[in-house]
């Protein structure tokens, strides 16, 4: 640390104390219940890590309620055997196999810098982003990146995701047998709406008019133009 740090404005140290002095002592026993019971969530959310994207104010759900994996994107790595250092594979693994988890949410967003990034160009120090954004290449489009466009690959990035997860064996195995429900969630920013998939209407359904938040098993994905993706 520089001796000019300025230990003063030190604005992270201010939060801590304050989560200690003032938060903590309002929800202490929910805290240690959840030390002395262990976790049990229901719900594991694979997010993209953009910090407009607040699951906890999305969901309404506080300690103990959200399992959570955040990525650049929110993308899930193909399950092809390859039993690498993946911290995305290794939670959904966690999360289903050991929390029993009923619910698995993959929630991308507007404005989201990955799928941008999809149509232009990375640092190219950058290597390791640049091969994790093979993760969504299948949901890109042909076409510039308009508003519009850049909407529908956000959208179809999470189907994308959703259809990998499917290849899991232990995700494929409980969703079929119906102890496992999926949702694909598309976060409006600006317009503070999630929209769901909706599995009869093969669409995206803002929440306010949707039926349900979603739910698996569910045939391919078939764009308006006829475009199956991973089909
Ligand atoms: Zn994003």
């Amino acid at each position: 640390m520089p001796e000019s740090y300025p230990i003063a404005e030190d604005e992270l140290l201010q939060c801590l104390q304050r989560f200690h002095s003032e938060y903590f002592p309002l929800h202490q026993q929910r805290f240690q219940d959840l030390v002395a019971q262990g976790q049990r969530p229901k719900t594991l959310f694979i997010g993209c890590s953009d910090s407009r994207l607040v699951p906890y104010l999305l969901t309404g759900t506080g300690p103990g309620e959200l399992f959570m994996v955040r990525n650049v994107g929110a993308f899930v790595p193909p399950y092809d055997g390859s039993h690498g250092h993946h911290g995305t594979a290794a939670a959904i693994e966690f999360a289903v196999l050991s929390l029993e988890v009923s619910r698995i949410i993959v929630c991308g967003h507007s404005h989201c810098g990955a799928i941008k990034a999809l149509y232009g160009e990375v640092p190219t120090e950058a290597q390791n982003l640049h091969r994790w954004l093979d993760l969504g290449r299948g949901a890109a489009l042909p076409v510039q990146p308009c508003p519009e466009a850049l909407r529908r690959t956000e959208q179809r990035a999470v189907v994308l995701q959703l259809e990998r997860l499917m290849d899991y064996p232990m995700v494929r195995q409980r969703v079929t047998d119906g102890r496992i429900s999926l949702h694909g969630w598309h976060y409006v920013i600006e317009e503070g709406e999630v929209h769901v998939f909706d599995v009869q209407e093969r669409g995206f359904v803002a929440a306010s008019r949707a039926q349900c938040s979603g739910t698996g098993p569910y045939p391919p994905y078939v764009e308006h133009d006829g475009q199956v993706l991973l089909d």
